[in-house]
């Protein structure tokens, strides 16, 4: 076990007291699961003609779970599924962050969902900016807590600058910080390094979230996945909506999942062809820096990044512009697509002028 240099922590500490004294809407479907066929349903005021969606979804999604579970090697216990992992992000704010009072930290340049979320709970978002390697600035991230730090947001791959921040700089945040530590994995699936679900066990403060959205290839389903501990997770299960993650979505995500190979062969052709896209980059007179990416981006520092997206977009390609962002002055993020479509990025960037 590791060594944690605080006092004992207890998730009791941090959720929020009306959450904490909440009794959960019970649903038809939580009072009574189906176990077979022969049972006569009049308890939800459904409408009884098949429509195939006639009756309402599973509200714990059991068998999506069990088979995330099985290509995860986790249990079904320690997950809670949401309608996206935007879902799954607002319910960690509204299980633990009291309105105008707890803040917390996050580290731009990221994800822009976690700062929004933060102002719609009105919650004080506490920004330690990465260093110019793009890793977090520990030391600046502790001297940031106090008593009202509840969520510590760390996007690992890293949306948009495409890197995974060193084991050694996030194990010293989660051992030294008496908060969750929420790592947002969305892109792990393009990521060779290991993913946090591993250290679960380890460390009661971790939170992980995953999505269907990247390497699945489901972004129009919308399904995000938490993993934390099971003390965690029956918080995050007292306060969603009962039906967050409809038929539809559970029935596709299960097909999906069950082709898992599929979804393994389509992540390999990404890697290919992030290959292939980096390297005919460093092609391009303009573009300055190629940052490395475990993600299913690429990062680039051009010459003028407004001059240049507007470019790209007078010949059909829309791409990212994420000058605005800190650190990020003329740079721009291009999605890997198929290798058609990286060819076209290609032959556009060398035709501009
Ligand atoms: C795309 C993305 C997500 C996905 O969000 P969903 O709501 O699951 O589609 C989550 N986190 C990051 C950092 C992302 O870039």
């Amino acid at each position: 076990m590791p060594q944690r240099k605080m006092k004992e922590f207890n998730i009791n500490n941090l959720v929020r007291s009306n959450v904490a004294g909440l009794k959960p809407y019970s649903s038809a479907r939580d009072e009574y699961q189906s176990t077979g066929s022969e049972m006569v349903f009049l308890d939800a005021n459904e409408n009884p003609f098949q429509t195939d969606v006639n009756r309402y979804p599973d509200p714990q999604q059991r068998g999506l779970k069990t088979e995330l579970a099985k290509i995860k090697n986790v249990s079904t216990e320690h997950i809670l599924l949401g309608n996206g992992s935007d879902e799954v992000l607002d319910l960690l704010f509204r299980a633990f962050c009291e309105p105008g009072k707890d803040n917390v930290i996050t580290l731009p340049p990221t994800y822009g969902m976690y700062k929004v979320l933060a102002n719609i709970n009105n919650i004080e978002n506490r920004e330690v900016l990465l260093n110019s390697d793009f890793e977090p600035n520990v030391e600046e991230i502790l001297d940031s807590v106090d008593q009202n730090t509840k969520l510590i947001f760390l996007c690992s791959p890293n949306n948009p600058t495409g890197n995974s921040f060193l084991e050694k700089k996030i194990i010293h945040i989660l051992e030294n910080f008496n908060g969750l530590v929420v790592i947002d994995e969305a892109y792990i699936d393009f990521s060779n390094k290991e993913s946090w679900l591993n250290k679960l066990k380890e460390y009661p403060n971790l939170v992980i979230t995953q999505t269907l959205s990247k390497a699945f290839g489901m972004a129009g389903i919308r399904l995000g996945i938490c993993y934390a501990s099971v003390e965690i997770i029956q918080i995050l299960n007292k306060i969603k909506p009962p039906y967050n993650v409809n038929e539809l979505t559970q029935l596709r995500a299960l097909d999906r999942v069950h082709n898992k190979d599929v979804v393994d062969s389509e992540i390999a052709d990404l890697l290919k062809q992030r290959a292939i896209l980096s390297e005919a980059l460093v092609e391009v007179n303009f573009i300055e820096n190629i940052y490395p990416s475990d993600a299913n981006f690429i990062l680039v520092k051009v010459d003028d990044a407004n001059k240049r997206y507007g470019q790209l977009l007078e010949k059909g390609i829309v791409i990212r512009n994420r000058t605005t962002q800190p650190l990020c002055e003329n740079t721009l993020r291009f999605s890997v697509g198929t290798g058609e479509e990286n060819k076209k990025l290609i032959e556009a960037l060398k035709n501009i002028e």
